[in-house]
């Protein structure tokens, strides 16, 4: 007999608090309950639910059900030999690194949080600091057991059910729920990198730089200054590093190279009204970040490098109740500059600042119809949201990046429409065909898959 705990209607939201939706959420106990409410919740669909770090609607589901990957949450096994780590969906990278860092091993990719989930991760195909030279976690990615719509568990890897493996890379939760993983760990020396700061003072400083030097390092990424104008539009600070050695490491950290040190427990405690973040304190917080930087090196820990923000519990309720919106946006190669200069002129000209902005380095787009890297230039942005005449802006900006061949990211979106989401991801259609071979009644669907229409509404 299926049972499980009934739904909550609950006003649920991603990372960014923006949109907010009433969704009927369920709260497994068991793995067991997991899967009897993805396949039976009397819900018309559903969908999967990890550490709701994305930031828009790709883990909402209006008036749907939306399942919690909570209980999911074993490391299965870990083979010391070879680095490969089994765990079930819901685990996230903080309990990976916890569980493996001491051991001497590494996610060989991570996002900019250790606050998602596996399942997420794969769901979003996320990248790090290191596309350039690694790809995205599809390239850790050994194989996945996917729950679909029809009740069958398929493993999926590039040999098995392939395109199922490739859709959903990317597929944010629409091709079924991922229920465990195999990821390939890789060996460090240290859980420390080392750091080299650069600042840059101009955009054009800043691609000469990147271009000449990102690929002598593991990890590249530029913060840059989107209130600065004229000649110093896009001022940044290249923040790059590599792996560090052991005979660099401080004697104190030698001795234990995977301990690290522990950071002060900072916390945003409520809601900050939205007008500390205005114009004039994002100015003043830009400039003294890039005045701050001087170029240097310096050894520092992961925790440190990969997750600044981490430290910083609930940083995201800076933005108050009306929250953030990321826009995060790639470029090819080819247009990648013109393109950057003029929405960089266009956010500075508004006089709208982000209070965090990142350009990185994008290496090649993989097989999976839906991911978001293509090899260029990537930015993220994070935007206060101030109502219609933030949507309106960034409007623009989608007509920008369409015009220049980028796309946008969906792990971070929360208002592209349907059209311009066609433009941006033309194989799309690839994608809708293997999700209707394995899910033709739309079991899984999300307020962002109906609003991109990547599915219909049912
Ligand atoms: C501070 C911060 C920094 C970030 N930096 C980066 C970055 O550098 N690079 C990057 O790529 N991303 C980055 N992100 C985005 C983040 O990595 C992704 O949104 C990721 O998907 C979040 O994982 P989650 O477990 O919180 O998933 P959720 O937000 O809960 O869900 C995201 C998607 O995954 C799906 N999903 C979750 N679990 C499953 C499952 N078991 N089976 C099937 N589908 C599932 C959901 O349906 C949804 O579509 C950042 C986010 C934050 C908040």
């Amino acid at each position: 007999m299926v049972t499980f705990p009934p739904a909550t209607r609950t006003s649920l939201s991603g990372w960014g608090n923006y949109p907010r939706e009433e969704c009927e959420l369920y709260r497994p106990a068991t793995p067991s309950e997991f899967e009897q409410i993805v396949l039976h919740s009397p819900h018309t669909n559903i969908i999967t639910r990890g550490r709701g770090r994305s930031y828009g609607d790709a883990a909402l589901n209006r008036d749907r059900g939306v399942v919690l990957s909570d209980p999911m949450n074993r490391i299965l096994s870990f083979d010391t030999e070879n680095g490969i780590l089994n765990c079930e969906c819901g685990v996230s990278f903080a309990e990976i690194l916890n569980f493996a860092l001491p051991k001497g091993f590494v996610l060989p990719i991570t996002p900019g949080t250790k606050h998602i989930s596996v399942g997420g991760a794969i769901a979003a195909d996320v990248h790090g600091k290191n596309h350039h030279r690694d790809g995205t976690i599809s390239s850790q990615l050994l194989d996945f057991r996917l729950l679909t719509a029809n009740g069958s568990t398929l493993l999926c890897s590039r040999e098995e059910n392939p395109d199922l493996f490739w859709a959903t890379l990317g597929g944010m939760g629409l091709t079924g729920a991922i229920l465990d993983a195999r990821l390939q760990l890789r060996p460090a020396d240290s859980a420390y990198v080392d750091t080299s700061t650069q600042p840059c003072v101009n955009l054009d400083q800043a691609f000469e730089l990147m271009e000449a030097g990102d690929r002598d390092y593991e990890y590249a990424v530029a913060w840059i200054d989107c209130l600065a104008q004229g000649r110093s539009l896009g001022r940044s600070v290249l923040l790059r590093a590599n792996p560090a050695e052991l005979q660099n490491l401080p004697p104190k950290v030698r001795a234990s190279p995977f301990s690290i040190p522990k950071h002060l427990g900072l916390g945003v405690p409520f809601q900050m009204p939205s007008m500390l973040l205005n114009p004039l304190s994002m100015r003043l917080f830009n400039s003294a970040f890039y005045f701050a930087h001087r170029t240097r090196r310096n050894i520092v820990d992961w925790q440190r490098y990969f997750y600044p923000l981490d430290s910083i519990a609930h940083w995201n309720r800076i933005y108050g109740r009306r929250g953030v919106l990321q826009y995060q946006l790639v470029l090819p190669s080819a247009t990648a500059r013109q393109g950057l200069i003029e929405i960089l002129e266009h956010i500075s000209a508004s006089g709208r600042a982000s209070f965090l902005a990142v350009l990185k380095t994008t290496g090649p787009a993989n097989a999976s119809p839906l991911s978001f890297p293509i090899e260029g230039m990537s930015l993220a942005l994070d935007f206060p949201n101030t109502g219609p005449d933030l949507l309106e802006m960034l409007s623009d900006l989608d007509q920008m990046v369409l015009r220049h061949g980028g796309r946008v990211y969906l792990a971070k979106d929360s208002c592209l429409d349907a059209a311009d989401f066609m433009a941006m991801y033309p194989r799309l259609e690839e994608f809708r065909a293997i999700k209707a071979r394995h899910d033709p009644e739309n079991r899984f669907s999300s307020s962002l898959g109906r609003r991109l229409r990547i599915v219909e509404a049912s």
